[in-house]
């Protein structure tokens, strides 16, 4: 995984794609920065679609 991407515990279920320290930041779907962002169905994606554009504390 790219430096600062958390795409392999999102996959795994162990953490919400916005708690991803660079999720919305950094990492949209215009720049995306790990796997979980590029594709239509990547969950990272997923959720930005769906409206959530905000990251959260871990
Ligand atoms: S928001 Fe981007 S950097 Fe963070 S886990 Fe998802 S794909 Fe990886």
């Amino acid at each position: 995984m790219p430096p600062g991407c958390d795409c392999a515990q999102v996959v795994l279920g162990k953490i919400y794609p916005n708690q991803c320290r660079i999720y919305g930041k950094a990492c949209t779907p215009r720049n995306p920065v790990g796997p979980c962002m590029v594709s239509d169905e990547g969950a990272c994606r997923i959720w930005w679609a769906g409206g959530v554009r905000v990251a959260v504390d871990a």
